[in-house]
């Protein structure tokens, strides 16, 4: 589906980031839900100008997701601006102490499920671009928008497919900022300039039933588990890489489902998860845990290993001139250099990289998921800031990205 909408009026000014994070937030777009968010970002980016295409993405036995791809100006080079409109749910409603979609804004602080991830970050770089092409109305290049309401969930009807429509109509992308909520404690800490891969495992361990008092009639799983368990913590998977922390393996999981403690169980289960820094694939990594797992078990311990299928493979935008603009922003608005870093959960800056270079930048993510999710109002407005001196510099003509 594709829709063009004729601009509408608005009821607040959409370059006050402030008043456009408070109209998101009042739109319930709980996964997979559009909640009217994208609507309203229809509207502000038709009025400012934008081509708006809002194509919508099916899978098998998945709800149908809404998107948005907005793109203003026709030449290079083009900055794309990612993002979601999609919240996670509001969880226990009666805990919150405001409204989780009234975006009310109490001594300075806007509540509201998504005020951080990310509906106030989408706001921010949004009310910053078009206060920059109202500014520039001349200004060379294009801004696009790629905004999904598929990543808190699924994210197969998201960015994943949006990029691609956007690359069969012919779009490309010099670069891209993804507003995700970027910041630990305050809006100068972090830059995400990659992240790392996810990879599950689930090792089974069979033994057999029987009676504790007669344990040569039976075979505990639990000790070759534990054996199995021990020679995967044994040694560090790596030391780390220049922009990366060491990866890191932990069980999640260990299950014998017994509830009796004169039996011995019959099998023990086990998952883990591994965070990769980007010396590995999801291919070599496998490799290696099959290696320890086959050499700890020798002869003695009957198991199977499993993985689950992975998209998150580690990824880095090197430091380049994209990074330190983006790094120059922050700096000269807050006074302080950020981190570039590579730590925390994926995202989808992961399905981004294939496209361009992405860097990830947004408010302070501390509440993010949480009751009373909440966002500084001062942290908005410097978002907005950092975003238009980026975007400053990005369409200055002596730069050529
Ligand atoms: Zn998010």
């Amino acid at each position: 589906m594709d829709q063009q909408l004729d601009a509408p009026l608005l009821a607040f000014d959409p370059t006050d980031p402030v008043a456009l994070t408070q109209a998101l937030v009042r739109c319930p777009s709980v996964t997979p839900a559009e909640g009217g968010a994208l609507s309203l970002l229809a509207a502000v980016l038709t009025s400012a100008g934008y081509s708006v295409h809002r194509p919508v993405f099916s899978a098998d036995g998945m709800p149908d997701i809404e998107n948005l791809y907005a793109r203003i100006g026709t030449e290079g080079p083009v900055l794309a601006i990612a993002g979601h409109s999609d919240v996670v749910p509001v969880g226990d409603a009666e805990a919150w102490t405001r409204d989780p979609f009234g975006g009310e804004i109490v001594d300075g602080v806007l509540y509201g499920r998504g005020a951080c991830d990310m509906k106030g970050g989408l706001a921010a770089m949004i009310s910053a671009a078009l206060r920059f092409r109202r500014d520039n109305p001349q200004a060379p290049g294009s801004i696009a928008f790629l905004i999904t309401g598929d990543e808190e969930g699924p994210a197969i009807n998201g960015t994943v497919k949006l990029l691609a429509w956007a690359q069969s109509q012919g779009e490309r992308f010099d670069h891209c900022l993804l507003g995700e909520p970027t910041n630990p404690a305050s809006m100068s800490d972090m830059i995400k300039i990659g992240r790392r891969g996810s990879l599950t495992g689930k090792l089974t361990v069979d033994g057999k039933q029987g009676h504790v008092g007669y344990p040569h009639l039976a075979d505990n799983p639990i000790r070759g588990m534990v054996r199995l368990l021990a020679a995967l913590d044994a040694t560090p998977l790596d030391g780390g890489t220049t922009h990366f922390d060491p990866s890191n393996l932990e069980v999640t999981t260990l299950d014998v489902g017994n509830p009796s403690s004169n039996v011995v169980p019959a099998q023990a289960k086990a998952v883990f998860n591994i965070r990769f820094n980007d010396s590995w694939t999801p291919e070599t990594l496998a490799a290696e845990i099959e290696r320890r797992v086959r050499e700890a078990a020798g002869n003695l311990v009957r198991y199977e290993l499993a993985f689950q299928p992975t998209n998150a493979v580690a990824f880095l935008t090197e430091p380049g001139p994209f990074v330190a603009m983006v790094a120059d922003a922050v700096e000269a608005e807050t006074g302080k250099r950020p981190v570039l870093s590579t730590t925390g959960g994926t995202s989808d800056a992961r399905f981004i990289k294939n496209y361009c270079p992405v860097v990830e930048f947004g408010v302070v993510g501390q509440t993010m998921h949480q009751i009373d999710e909440r966002v500084a109002v001062a942290d908005l407005t410097a978002l907005e800031r950092i975003t238009h001196r980026l975007l400053d510099s990005y369409f200055a003509p002596q730069h050529k990205p």
